[in-house]
């Protein structure tokens, strides 16, 4: 089936948000069942062996982020990521939601209108495409340059508080303190809601690690805009985002 708003989307070029990870310890983002590597928790790689940290990583954090400043603006936001709390279903979540700015034309098999709130509205949900495309984020390093750094660590027991037997382990990390950049960008569509911009900066700017063992100093950050156009914020912005999605 031809979707016509789809169309109009293709034609409209989106806004992009360049972005650079500067990982100021060591990163550990890894997947369970990689090979090639002695680690437990190998870091992962793209298909060029650069260090990646994938995109729905960071959707994953942004998403929560913005769901607080949300909340603490007192817009209703449902519960991600289980299908059933989201919009447009929210089973258990009370009916705050049928706001005029939670209309976006959207309407059920009965023709009735289907609410949606500002995260679902940015990030998408079950029925709704997200408005915001993420980029992996990947590691401008050669990995020629960057060796292979093995963290040993052991599992602690927290009631008897010591080590367990037989349990030790080790993570893969990139190497620390290298001030390694990853680079990335966001894709806002045209059809995004206005305020989109501005929660995700302010959204970014509470990001502080990505990853595995941030208890134990591995994966924390600060982000870089290259381009300053991109993340220029009026007041007008601000003073939107505070009074809703709604114009
Ligand atoms: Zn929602």
């Amino acid at each position: 089936m031809i979707q016509l708003n789809a169309i109009n989307q293709s034609v409209a070029a989106p806004d992009i948000l360049s972005l650079i990870a500067v990982i100021d310890t060591a990163l550990c983002v890894g997947a369970g069942g990689s090979s090639g590597s002695l680690a437990d928790k190998p870091i992962l790689r793209n298909a060029e062996g650069r260090l990646v940290i994938p995109a729905s990583q960071l959707k994953g954090r942004l998403r929560h982020e913005c769901e607080k400043f949300a909340n603490a603006l007192h817009l209703p936001t449902c519960e991600s990521p289980v299908a059933q709390t989201m919009c447009p279903q929210r089973a258990g979540l009370p009916n705050t939601f049928q706001r005029p700015d939670y209309s976006i034309g959207d309407v059920d098999a009965a023709r009735q209108p289907r609410y949606h709130c500002l995260i679902c509205q940015i990030f998408g949900n079950p029925v709704l495409p997200s408005k915001v495309l993420f980029d992996d984020l990947i590691c401008s390093e050669d990995p020629a340059n960057l060796p292979e750094v093995l963290r040993p660590g052991v599992t602690l027991n927290r009631r008897r508080r010591t080590a367990e037997d037989q349990k030790l382990y080790f993570l893969e990390t990139s190497p620390a303190n290298a001030k390694l950049k990853f680079q990335g960008s966001l894709s806002i569509q045209p059809s995004a809601p206005p305020v989109t911009k501005t929660l995700l900066l302010a959204g970014l700017h509470h990001i502080h690690a990505l990853g595995g063992s941030k208890s134990s100093g591995l994966g924390w950050l600060h982000w870089e805009f290259p381009d300053a156009s991109q993340t220029a914020i009026d007041k007008t912005d601000w003073d939107q985002l505070k009074t809703g999605v709604a114009p």
